[in-house]
């Protein structure tokens, strides 16, 4: 019998990391790099519906110009050929930018993010924009303007949310690394439900310039990976201060690329014992089995308490809906996207608001202005900043005896489709453990730990306090270690 002949294909690998090494060091071009994705996401894609958008002809275009600088002899850059998926709520110069919204229908915006750009000054390929829930409001994409992401593991589950397509585009193979924004644990909560690593860095440490805001004081970009390497790889890419954002942190950020192989020797991991309950027994399962391996691995397990954990949600759902009320009253039919023609003005912005928006971003919009209503001000949005500001303190205590906290990512691991549908409290729910880190600016990553229920991803979550992304990644790459070696396999 004799094989068909099959053309020699070059074998991409499955990091960044190693896509940026044969990139940079001459094996590999950046154009076949490109091909193979683009092949992975023509098999799968009209199942996973990672995309709004694939960027084909540009990614194309991108990578010949990375094979020609190489070939001139230039070093393109850490991320050199890697292509990235974007969530499609970070602005993309000239290609539409539509936070999964009607309302933006037709936008283009004028300008790149400075993660865009970033990324492409370290030799990254935009793959395409991804799928999210409308305005990053949601825990598993079915509030997406058009159609809900599946999850690659299970495609009658959701990837979780709001960043789900950026999540399912890495966990599908669609593209090696992905960037997603995390309000309340829109990076880390569809990490855990699709079996890769997020990262939600601490408050302005990535640049939000080009990020349509959702909720400003909580607003974070990270990157979404196969490998914690991968992750810091990004980050250090797309992380530092940028004039353009007020927000970014001045500072200079040490590369977190450097830090990942010190163990967590002596390194004290807190068990927070005032935890509120919510997580299912396979989850927590996975949690034990955590700080098993970090202490095997010669860290020491202390137990904190953060009372004020339990009130986080109740303060977000303030807080968060407070902000999106006044970010969200730019999109009236006069400057972005769609409009619907009425007689006068105010009507004009009546049937476009509601044409354009979808119910859960009407719900937020609606909860926000009579939280920031005259009279009821200081009962609602004035409390649940007191409230934040005790979260904040009770964490403060927790890290002067621990360096950081293990917590469940989700309460649960992928839940199928409708199963909260007319619960938005049970939906709420689903970022228990995420919320409390963004009203206190801290960084918080999801590391894959084996699996829970029907054979599904766990992820555990590692906290830290201000700017101590170092030592969370080095915990983070402990237990990816764990995960993988002879006990970690779930
Ligand atoms: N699921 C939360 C919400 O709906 C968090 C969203 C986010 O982090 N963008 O608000």
């Amino acid at each position: 019998m004799t094989l068909p002949t099959v053309p020699s294909v070059p074998s991409v690998p499955s990091t960044a990391a190693g896509i940026a090494a044969g990139v940079r060091g001459g094996e590999l071009r950046a154009a076949d790099v490109v091909e193979h994705h683009l092949a992975a996401i023509a098999a799968r894609e009209p199942e996973i519906h990672a995309f709004n958008l694939v960027m084909a002809d540009q990614a194309r275009a991108a990578a010949a110009a990375i094979d020609a600088r190489v070939a001139a002899g230039e070093d393109v850059g850490p991320l050199a050929g890697v292509p990235v998926a974007l969530k499609d709520n970070m602005c993309t110069q000239g290609v539409p930018t539509t936070c999964s919204s009607r309302i933006l229908d037709g936008w283009r915006p004028p300008y790149d993010a400075t993660v865009v750009s970033r990324l492409a000054g370290a030799g990254a390929v935009v793959i395409g924009k991804t799928n999210l829930d409308e305005f990053a409001m949601g825990s598993s994409t079915e509030n997406s303007g058009f159609g809900p992401t599946r999850n690659p593991h299970d495609t009658t589950r959701v990837p979780g949310g709001s960043s789900g397509g950026s999540a399912a585009a890495v966990a599908a193979g669609f593209s090696p690394v992905s960037l997603g924004s995390d309000t309340g644990g829109s990076i880390r909560q569809p990490a855990a439900l699709c079996g890769v690593v997020g990262v939600k860095p601490t408050y302005g440490y990535v640049s939000r310039y080009g990020l349509i805001a959702f909720a400003s004081s909580l607003d974070q970009i990270g990157p979404f990976a196969t490998t914690v390497h991968d992750a810091a790889l990004v980050l250090d890419a797309i992380g530092g201060h940028d004039p353009h954002d007020s927000t970014s942190i001045p500072e200079p950020h040490s590369p977190l690329v450097d830090v990942l192989d010190r163990g967590v020797e002596g390194l004290r991991v807190g068990r927070i014992t005032d935890l509120p309950e919510g997580a299912d027994p396979d989850v927590a399962e996975r949690l034990e089995a955590a700080f098993d391996a970090l202490r095997d691995a010669g860290a020491t397990v202390v137990d904190v308490q953060v009372p004020a954990f339990g009130y986080a949600l109740t303060a977000y759902y303030l807080i968060a809906p407070a902000e999106a009320s006044s970010n969200l009253a730019r999109f009236d039919g006069v400057r972005f996207g769609l409009r619907v023609d009425a007689p006068d003005t105010n009507s004009m912005y009546s049937a476009t608001r509601a044409a354009g928006f979808g119910a859960e971003v009407k719900r937020r919009i609606m909860l926000g202005t009579y939280a920031l209503s005259a009279g009821y001000y200081d009962a609602y949005y004035g409390r649940a900043l007191k409230v934040r500001r005790l979260i904040h303190d009770d964490f403060a205590r927790a890290y002067m005896h621990a360096d950081v906290l293990l917590t469940p990512t989700s309460p649960t691991v992928a839940f199928p489709f409708g199963a909260k549908g007319d619960n938005p409290l049970a939906m709420y729910l689903c970022d228990l453990y995420t919320i409390p880190t963004n009203l206190a600016g801290h960084p918080g990553m999801s590391v894959p730990f084996g699996t829970g229920a029907d054979g599904l991803p766990v992820g555990v979550q590692v906290l830290a306090g201000t700017l101590d992304e170092a030592t969370m990644f080095r915990v983070g790459a402990a237990l990816e270690r764990a995960a993988l070696g002879p006990k970690g396999a779930a």
